[in-house]
C-alpha cells in the first residue's frame, strides 16, 4: 500500500508557482472577505495569508463585523471587484446566516474569481476556474500518475465547495465518474463504492468509508477533514481500510495541504489571463 502524502506535491507546486509570480510585472493582491470572528476561520485566513506572502503575493484580509448587513456586503464586493489593484477576491465561508452566501459569492466577477465558486453555479458543464479542493485533487493524481482516463470513479458528496467540482474536474479528465450522496441509499454505498477503481470521499462523516467500501487495487482520497475528540480525522477509518487498498491519502498530511496552493495556482492563472485580456 501507498500513501499518497500532500507535501511533496505542495512543495513542487510551491516552486513553480514562485516563478510564475516573479514573471508579472506586478504584485498579485488576493482580497479575503471575511465576517465576523470565529476561530477555525482566523486559522484558515492565517494560513492563506502566510503562504501567500511566501510566494510574493499581498493578501488583504478585508473583515467586517459580524453584523454588516447584506447590502452592506454587497456594496464593499463590489468596490474590490472595481479595484484595478485587486487581482483576485475570495469570499471566505462561513457567513452569518443573515447573508445569502451563494449570492455574495456570485458577485465576485469570473476574472477576479480566485475560488473559482462563481463558475460553478453559472456554468455546470465546465469550471472556468477549478475550484481549490478539486484543483488539489487533480494535482494529486498527476503528481503520482494517476491514470483516470476510462477509470471508474466514485465521488461521495456533491456540495458546490468540493464533491461537485471534484466529480466535474475527474469527469473532465476522463473518468467515468459515479456520484453518491446523502439521499443514495445506504445499503448500496459499499457496493458502489467498492466496485471503483478510485474513491473519493468528501463528505465530512468521520469513519463512513470503512473495509466494505473498497477493493484492494483501489486508489482511496480522502478529502474529509473532520474534527473528533480532539483530532483532525477524514472520512475514511484509516486504519482498517488502508491496508486493503492499493493507495491512500492520509488526513492530515494528504490533499487538505493543497487547498491552499491550489487557490494561489488560481490567483496567478486570473493574474495571466487579466494581462492577455489587457493586450
Ligand atoms: P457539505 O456538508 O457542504 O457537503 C457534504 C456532501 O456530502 C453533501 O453533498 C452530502 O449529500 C454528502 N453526504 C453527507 N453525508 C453522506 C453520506 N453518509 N453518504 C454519502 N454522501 C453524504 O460539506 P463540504 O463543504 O463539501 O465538506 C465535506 C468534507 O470535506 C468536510 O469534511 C470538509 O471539512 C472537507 N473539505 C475539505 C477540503 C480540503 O481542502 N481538503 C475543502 C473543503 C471541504
Amino acid at each position: 500500500m501507498n500513501i499518497l502524502y500532500g507535501k511533496p506535491v505542495k512543495e513542487s507546486i510551491k516552486l513553480k508557482l514562485m516563478e510564475r509570480i516573479k514573471k508579472l510585472p506586478y504584485i498579485p493582491v488576493l482580497a479575503i472577505v471575511s465576517v465576523g470572528y470565529r476561530d477555525d476561520t482566523s486559522i484558515y485566513l492565517k494560513n492563506k495569508k502566510i503562504f501567500g506572502e511566501s510566494v510574493g503575493v499581498k493578501v488583504d484580509i478585508c473583515n467586517f463585523n459580524e453584523d454588516i448587513t447584506e447590502d452592506e456586503l454587497v456594496k464593499e464586493v463590489e468596490k474590490l471587484s472595481f479595484d484595478s489593484n485587486v487581482s483576485g477576491i475570495i469570499i471566505q465561508l462561513p457567513l452569518p446566516d443573515h447573508i445569502d452566501s451563494n449570492k455574495i459569492i456570485n458577485l465576485v466577477p469570473k476574472a477576479k474569481d480566485a475560488d473559482g465558486l462563481s463558475s460553478v453555479k453559472e456554468n455546470t458543464e465546465s469550471l472556468i476556474i477549478t475550484p481549490a479542493t478539486a484543483r488539489g485533487v487533480k494535482s494529486l493524481l498527476e503528481f503520482y500518475s494517476i491514470d483516470v482516463n476510462d477509470k471508474k470513479v466514485v465521488v461521495l458528496g456533491r456540495s458546490r465547495l468540493a464533491g461537485f467540482p471534484i466529480a466535474t474536474v475527474l469527469s473532465e479528465m476522463g473518468a467515468q465518474v459515479t456520484v453518491c450522496h446523502r439521499d443514495t441509499p445506504k445499503e448500496e454505498l459499499p457496493n458502489i463504492c467498492s466496485s471503483s477503481d478510485i474513491l473519493i470521499s468528501a463528505t465530512g462523516n468521520p469513519g463512513l468509508i470503512t473495509k466494505d467500501f473498497v477493493n484492494n487495487n483501489q486508489v482511496v482520497i480522502d478529502v474529509g477533514i473532520n474534527r473528533l475528540d480532539d483530532k483532525i480525522v477524514g472520512d475514511v477509518l484509516f486504519d482498517e481500510v488502508a491496508p486493503l487498498v492499493k493507495s491512500i491519502t492520509p488526513v492530515p498530511g494528504g490533499v487538505g495541504l493543497l487547498t491552499v496552493v491550489s487557490l494561489f495556482e488560481n490567483l496567478v492563472d486570473l493574474c495571466y489571463n487579466q494581462d492577455i485580456n489587457k493586450l
